[in-house]
């Protein structure tokens, strides 16, 4: 794999695309905000896309949720027609920011929050 540059700390549009996620209110919320100064990009996908495994510290307290999925998003614009979810582990920490493609070509990069609409997952 070339240009691996994980592990590394979240950059701004991670943290910013999953602040907007977390807009909308859904159960282990505040808990998953928590988590994020101890959180990491472990690995990033190996498809090509915007997908990052997340790893945090177990130092951080684990969120109760009800879904592994708790927090999912549509992106609503000409240049992208994906969604993208917010993944936690059975422990309840955060694993993934997921991006996934609804067409043929794979997300390569992460949208602005403006293109986001985030809704809270059954
Ligand atoms: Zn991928």
């Amino acid at each position: 794999m070339t240009g691996d540059d994980t592990p590394r700390p979240l950059s701004d549009i991670e943290r910013d695309v999953i602040a907007r996620l977390r807009s909308v209110p859904f159960p282990g919320r505040d808990e998953l905000r928590a988590q994020l100064p101890f959180a990491t990009v472990e690995s990033r996908c190996g498809c090509g896309c915007a997908t990052v495994n997340l790893a945090v510290d177990r130092a951080a307290a684990p969120a109760t949720l009800s879904s592994g999925a708790p927090v999912s998003a549509d992106i609503s614009d000409d240049e992208f027609y994906a969604g993208i979810v917010l993944l936690v582990d059975g422990e309840g920490y955060l694993c993934s920011l997921e991006v996934y493609s609804i067409g043929d070509e794979p997300v390569r990069r992460l949208p602005t929050v403006e293109q986001i609409n985030a809704c809270p997952q059954g």
